[in-house]
């Protein structure tokens, strides 16, 4: 199995800040519409379905399913060429969000759409951990 890659220190921003700080908690934070109910990911300030601002924070399951995925075999930027071959993905959320990530702990050869995946967090540069998945 290949070694985890070592994030760069993700910059939390106004819109951001409160994932990142979730994450920092072992919590993944999604963001909920007050006005339409749309959750949505990536963080913004406003809801992507209806604009309104009545945007609520909230801690989602960590649950998802793997929708597609492929094998990284030669990335050149450091903290990742150590780690090849590493997988990037996406994976649907329970609470709906898609979302782009990497799936650690596991032999990518094991992997297949639809697996269940379990949110875990992988230690950066930085303050802040960045979520990644394994196979739940
Ligand atoms: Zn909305």
């Amino acid at each position: 199995m290949a070694k985890e890659i070592r994030h760069p220190a993700p910059a939390a921003d106004g819109e951001t800040r409160a994932y990142w700080e979730g994450a920092a908690r072992g919590e993944l934070v999604l963001q909920r519409c007050g006005a339409c109910g749309t959750v949505q990911h990536r963080p913004r300030a406003l809801c992507v379905s209806c604009l309104s601002d009545a945007i609520e924070h909230f801690v989602a399951s960590g649950r998802g399913r793997l929708h597609t995925f492929t094998v990284t075999h030669q990335n050149q930027a450091p903290g990742f060429r150590e780690a090849c071959p590493y997988v990037l993905a996406y994976v649907d959320l329970e609470e709906g969000p898609r979302v782009l990530t990497n799936v650690v702990g596991c032999d990518p050869a094991a992997l297949r759409i639809g697996l269940p995946v379990r949110v875990d967090f992988a230690p950066t540069e930085g303050e802040f951990p960045v979520p990644v998945f394994r196979p739940a």
